[in-house]
């Protein structure tokens, strides 16, 4: 189910849409039950005012996470996952653009798959079940200022430019993510073609150890790093990533 989240009369609402309804839960009963029934509380889907789909606490970014990427960038694949956080700020959705700072002269895109955390998250074990916790799945783009990455010695900086983290419009909450198509294309030019079944971590695996180092909230969000491929972006191209399963993302590039 594509799960949104928007705005109706100030107040902020989770919510999946059927036959030009929205169904709303509140924010804080973040939830995949659904009533679709006709007594449900449904609104015209003209009334409301669409968000980006999450709000997180912090963007856990996980780095070379498949192994042709690594390679092409001149790194090893690390024996634990490299983590690193991206500033919720760089935060937009489906249709904005992504703007190109004035400080890079190689910002390059990444195709993610996106994990949206439902429930808190601390210190799982191999007894826990990790997609316990996963509300759902999310099209990402991990934008990164390649020049400025290599660069610094922390990837701070050329990860969390405003506009630097584009997400799909909704979240996709039924889907089996062991082997699904990660595929990004520049002005409709595939340049990454991947598949989830190539990551070094798997799924499972990257939320149970992120959980072993940090406590992850609802919403929270989980980029898990992106296949070979990545291109510099310029001034009036359009980037798309897509994931079996989820759908696309679509961000016009600007100055
Ligand atoms: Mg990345």
């Amino acid at each position: 189910m594509r799960i949104y989240r928007f705005l109706h009369e100030n107040k902020e609402y989770f919510g999946a849409i059927k036959e030009g309804r929205v169904y709303p839960f509140p924010k804080s009963e973040i939830s995949k039950d659904f009533d679709f029934s006709p007594s449900a509380q449904n609104l015209d889907i003209v009334c409301v005012n669409f968000l980006s789909p999450v709000s997180p606490s912090k963007i856990v970014c996980v780095g070379r996470n498949y192994a042709e990427h690594a390679a092409e960038l001149g790194n090893e694949v690390p024996k634990t996952p490299l983590l690193f956080l991206k500033a919720p700020s760089a935060l937009i959705t489906d249709g904005d653009s992504i703007i190109i700072p004035e400080q890079s002269r190689q910002v390059e895109h990444e195709g993610e798959l996106g994990i949206v955390i439902s429930r808190e998250c601390r210190k799982l074990t191999e007894n826990d079940d990790p997609f316990d916790f996963v509300f759902g799945y999310i099209c990402l783009n991990d934008v990164t200022a390649r020049d400025l990455q290599r660069q610094d010695v922390q990837f701070t900086r050329a990860k969390s430019f405003d506009t630097f983290c584009p997400v799909g419009a909704f979240i996709e909450t039924d889907l089996d993510v062991s082997d699904l198509l990660v595929q990004t294309r520049v002005n409709g030019v595939i340049k990454q073609d991947g598949r989830t079944s190539q990551m070094v971590f798997p799924v499972d695996f990257l939320i149970r150890y992120i959980s072993n180092q940090m406590t992850l909230y609802p919403g929270d969000l989980i980029a898990t790093g992106t296949p070979s491929g990545v291109s510099k972006l310029n001034e009036g191209d359009v980037c798309e990533v897509e994931i079996e399963g989820i759908g696309i993302l679509s961000n016009p590039v600007s100055k």
